[in-house]
């Protein structure tokens, strides 16, 4: 990573809810790329600031190695993959530049439609299935709750039926997914939207214009849209 670069690299989500929300916000903002024939890199005209299109799971990632400058992604993936970080004892090299107003949804307990729900505290000794285990436990010991935590990397609305676990704390906007699965949602544990995620420490090379400039533009196309 400290290596000098005179272009800004951007990572955003190839394909997915973030794709096209990310690519008219950084268009909004005055960019412009040409895209390369696999898809994955777009280099930018307008400004020296090229887009690396990948999964949203690999930008806090490629941040911290360097591989990109900066990324967009949801709140909830970069908050997870930071806890994960701090658990392993790695210093945590990237933070929440912006909020962007799109992506919205919250990180909720869900428990099955017939339990009646009395509080955080009824969670005590249960199976928790997620995809978000740094999360949830780091919510779990600010409440001194002791509960088990299933680790599922997709359906994990489906946790409950198959008897994997009690219930569950999955990502919600609509509700629809969860109602469909006989369960409810009781309490939220982190409200996300899309963020722009860049490295703690300032940049030292021609990219700290670069990234100055490009939020001076995006702030300015955010205030229009509120
Ligand atoms: P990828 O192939 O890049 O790994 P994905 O399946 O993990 O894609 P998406 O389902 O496109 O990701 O979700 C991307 C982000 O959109 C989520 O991390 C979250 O921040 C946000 N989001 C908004 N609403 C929802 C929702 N109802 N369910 C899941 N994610 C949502
Ligand atoms: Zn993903």
């Amino acid at each position: 990573s400290p290596a000098v670069r005179d272009r800004l690299r951007i990572a955003i989500q190839k394909s997915g809810r973030l794709s096209e929300p990310a690519r008219a916000l950084l268009a909004s903002a005055g960019l412009s790329w040409r895209e390369s024939r696999d898809r994955l890199f777009c280099y930018g005209e307008s400004l020296p600031v090229d887009l690396l299109l990948v999964r949203d799971d690999d930008i806090p990632g490629l941040i911290a190695d360097g591989v990109c400058d900066l990324g967009i992604v949801g709140r909830n993936v970069l908050a997870e993959q930071a806890g994960e970080r701090e658990a392993a004892g790695l210093p945590v090299v990237f933070r929440e530049w912006r909020a962007l107003g799109f992506g919205g949804c919250r990180l909720s307990i869900a428990v099955p439609d017939g339990w009646d729900w009395q509080g955080p505290a009824q969670l005590a000794g249960k199976r928790i299935a997620t995809s978000y285990p740094n999360l949830l436990r780091a919510w779990l010991r600010a409440q001194a709750i002791e509960a088990d935590i299933v680790v599922l990397n997709g359906s994990v609305e489906i946790a409950p039926r198959l008897g994997q676990a009690d219930l569950i704390c999955d990502l919600v906007s609509s509700g629809a997914t969860l109602a469909a699965n006989q369960l409810k949602p009781v309490l939220d544990i982190l409200h996300s939207e899309a963020v722009l995620a860049g490295p703690v420490t300032p940049f030292v090379d021609a990219r700290a214009e670069l990234a100055e400039l490009l939020l001076r533009r995006m702030d300015g196309v955010l205030r229009i849209r509120d």
